[in-house]
């Protein structure tokens, strides 16, 4: 007698060879067996007499077997059962190519059930290999609602639906985790009603209702387990950052532009998160150009002005570096030591107001650097950029005279430790690894030196203290996955762009219109400007070719397009500090165009750039486009945007039309999420959610329900004692998926 944990190959209705293909599709249990949904239904609910089959249509009859053979056809040599059903109303043919055997399951005077598309050739109307099965049995394969599953070599619909049906009593043994009173609430069925509808419909209502409870059921456990990760957190301590208004204000006189309401909005909700005792999460969620980077140098700048450290974890070394220069430049008038740490960088810039007190001091610190090392360059506002030895950065660090670290996953070694950090910054945070995530969620708490007497440190008086959290995403989240995945989050919108913007015209092109395209291009490269040229590939695997089609490309346009211009190639395979050649080299104009692969796509900043060409647009989803043209318009010039395709289908323009129609990171967003769903949206980080979770997070309804009633769950019983089964469930979901 099977249980709902005995393994597959103890059933003895199930053969031990398909133990291997179950596992492929994530079987192993009874249980398992159970929650393999069907992914579509066939609707074979009319039962026809076969005197009514029309050619076309997919129908179901009952009969008896009056004739069986097995035929070869002489040509493609193939063997092909023909078996011919008679009911009261007339004579059917049913074939099925290369299933032979089939005529032994069905002699003559056997009653069959057969279900279909029916055909016409000319010998008459057929049935083109039916599902069928007998007719004393109630219907499985044939008439009603026929459950389609996922399939795997071996493993069928019709041999899932015998077996599942065979164990759908064990549903009931199955406890329900969500309590009884919210399914009436909600008027939803039991688990073990559920598990029915949703495997033997005996009408559609049935099986949307079951989708309904079992999306609900997921939400509701991903809202639980969102709720519960930001209150631990909030159990956390944090150094209390105090705003000061006068400071900050001094700062943003000295910019050369205005603050967007936007970035005013999100700096003053962090300066407010880190006046708590409690750390912050918050995510800044903005699109590319939005001056994500200045509202995370304010805030910086308060933690900085209040005695603490600040780390700065940005996905690539170029980044990093970017962000080293602009910050020291906006800073240069602040007394602040900035490092970079990268593998390849390991420097500091001491920035200091002129003739300042605190400023000769600071010089007088780094003086053994300057015995020690050349400066690496000396630029404007007595900026001092020194490269130094990692081990001396460290002991800077450690010593808590760098007041702002920035760098790559470098930052998050063992042995990279702090004084008194208070912030943690990390930009474009989808692209880091779940690993790194995972690191930077654990590290953080021992991030800061524990030894320490020192009345600054944060640890202070009130025990451990771990740093406020902000991270970036250039990758605008629609408010439903907002709302479905970052429930643990605050969040501050960047729905605003700096006003000297002005809107990327853009273009879809086929290949007809390539001349006039580079005609177009170097016209603005005559007046001045630069164009990006976009050679996107995306998998890892692929990047020797890559290299290639980007080699190739450069070598194309350098001999036959542009040969009077100068033109630079960036790829992936180049090392870093090649890579910033090439970045520099574009920057001071040495190029007038810079051939490159998906490398550019985050945040790399050249202003005087106008036109990006993208190639093979078909390989990318939408945001990911979006990304790409993000790297023009970030100047006063027009900037315009050329997207390549070879496919002219109504489908690709509408997807591409997406781009030309607006500038919108979320609306665009919103659309890339209507077409590839969220899987893909969010990456593989999400991808432990079953198929029906995934369907329904568009529907905000839905999702609010679920915020209420976890919020109601978790306020009275925050442990989840009184709901072990939802305890449960929320620990698989930990384990498939992973919150930030
Ligand atoms: P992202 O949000 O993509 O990281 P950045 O922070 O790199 O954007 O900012 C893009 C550019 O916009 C930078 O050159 C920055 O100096 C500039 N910028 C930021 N805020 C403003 C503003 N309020 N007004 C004008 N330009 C701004
Ligand atoms: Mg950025």
């Amino acid at each position: 007698m099977p249980t709902l944990e005995t393994p597959i190959e103890k059933i003895p209705k199930i053969n031990p060879k398909y133990r291997k293909a179950l596992g492929k599709l994530g079987i192993a249990n009874v249980r398992d067996l159970l929650f393999h949904f069907p992914f579509r239904y066939d609707d074979y609910s009319e039962l026809l007499p076969i005197s009514d089959l029309s050619a076309g249509e997919t129908s179901t009859v009952e009969g008896e077997v009056a004739a069986s053979r097995q035929i070869r056809t002489w040509k493609k040599k193939m063997r092909i059962a023909e078996v011919f059903i008679k009911d009261g109303s007339g004579f059917v043919r049913a074939v099925w190519f290369n299933q032979p055997f089939i005529t032994n399951s069905l002699p003559k005077g056997k009653m069959v059930r057969l279900s279909g598309k029916v055909s016409l050739d000319k010998n008459g109307l057929f049935f083109s290999n039916p599902a069928w099965e007998n007719a004393t049995r109630e219907p499985t394969n044939t008439a009603g609602l026929v459950p389609v599953y996922p399939e795997t070599e071996g493993i069928t619909s019709k041999w899932l639906r015998w077996q599942i049906q065979g164990l759908l009593r064990l549903a009931k043994k199955i406890e329900d985790p969500i309590p009884e009173k919210i399914l009436e609430q909600l008027h939803l069925p039991s688990l073990s009603s559920a598990l029915k509808y949703i495997h033997f419909p005996q009408n559609p209502q049935e099986y949307i209702l079951a989708q309904k409870r079992f999306a609900f059921q997921e939400m509701l456990a991903l809202q639980i387990a969102s709720l519960k990760i930001r209150s631990t957190w909030k159990k956390e301590s944090a150094a209390k950052i105090p705003f000061d208004e006068k400071s900050i204000q001094n700062f943003t006189k000295s910019l050369p532009f205005e603050l967007t309401g936007a970035q005013k909005k999100a700096a003053m909700q962090i300066f407010q998160d880190l006046e708590k005792p409690q750390p912050m999460n918050r995510l800044l969620n903005g699109d590319v150009g939005s001056g994500k980077t200045l509202v995370a140098a304010l805030s910086a700048l308060s933690a900085i002005n209040a005695g603490f450290q600040v780390s700065l974890m940005a996905p690539t070394e170029v980044l990093a570096r970017q962000h080293f220069e602009s910050i020291s430049k906006s800073f240069s008038n602040q007394n602040t030591t900035i490092g970079l740490l990268t593998n390849s960088y390991k420097m500091i810039n001491v920035c200091h107001s002129e003739h300042s007190e605190e400023s000769r001091k600071n010089m007088d610190d780094t003086s053994k650097f300057r015995d020690s090392s050349t400066p690496l360059r000396s630029a404007q506002n007595d900026k001092m950029v020194l490269d130094i030895k990692r081990e001396e950065l460290l002991n800077e660090i450690r010593a808590g005279k760098i007041d702002m670290i920035i760098g790559t996953h470098a930052i998050i070694q063992k042995d990279v430790r702090f004084k008194n950090l208070a912030l943690v910054i990390v930009d474009e945070q989808h692209r880091f690894g779940v690993m790194q995530r995972a690191y930077l969620q654990q590290e953080i708490k021992t991030i800061n030196d524990p030894v320490k007497t020192d009345p600054k440190s944060v640890h202070g008086a009130g025990g451990l203290k771990i740093p406020h959290l902000l991270s970036m995403t250039a990758t605008p989240i629609p408010r439903t996955l907002s709302l479905a995945f970052f429930g643990n989050l605050d969040i501050s919108v960047l729905d605003e762009m700096p006003k000297n913007r002005k809107p990327i015209e853009t273009k879809i092109i086929n290949e007809k219109q390539r001349e006039q395209v580079y005609e177009f291009v170097r016209a603005q490269i005559r007046s001045g400007r630069q164009a990006f040229v976009i050679f996107p590939l995306v998998e890892e695997s692929k990047a020797l070719s890559e290299l290639k089609a980007a080699t190739a490309e450069h070598k194309r346009l350098s001999e036959n397009i542009f040969p009077d211009l100068s033109l630079g190639l960036l790829h992936g395979k180049l090392k870093s500090s090649e890579k910033e050649k090439v970045m520099d080299d574009f920057k001071n104009k040495k190029f007038d165009i810079l051939v490159a692969t998906s490398v550019v796509e985050v945040g790399i900043d050249v202003p005087n750039a106008t036109v990006i060409i993208i190639e093979d647009t078909e390989r990318f989803g939408l945001s990911q486009l979006h990304q790409f043209r993000g790297r023009v318009g970030r100047g006063e010039h027009q900037s315009y945007c050329f997207l390549f395709t070879g496919s002219s289908t109504a489908k690709t323009k509408s997807r591409l039309g997406a781009l030309e129609k607006s500038n919108s990171g979320f609306d665009i967003a919103q659309k890339d999420l209507e077409l590839r769903g969220p899987g893909q949206f969010l990456g593989t980080r999400q991808s432990g959610l079953p198929d029906i979770t995934m369907e329904n997070i568009a529907n905000v309804r839905l999702i609010e329900i679920s915020k209420k009633y976890a919020e109601e769950i978790i306020n009275d019983d925050p442990d989840l004692e009184n709901h072990p089964l939802l305890a449960e469930e929320i620990g698989n979901l930990n384990r498939s998926i992973h919150l930030e």
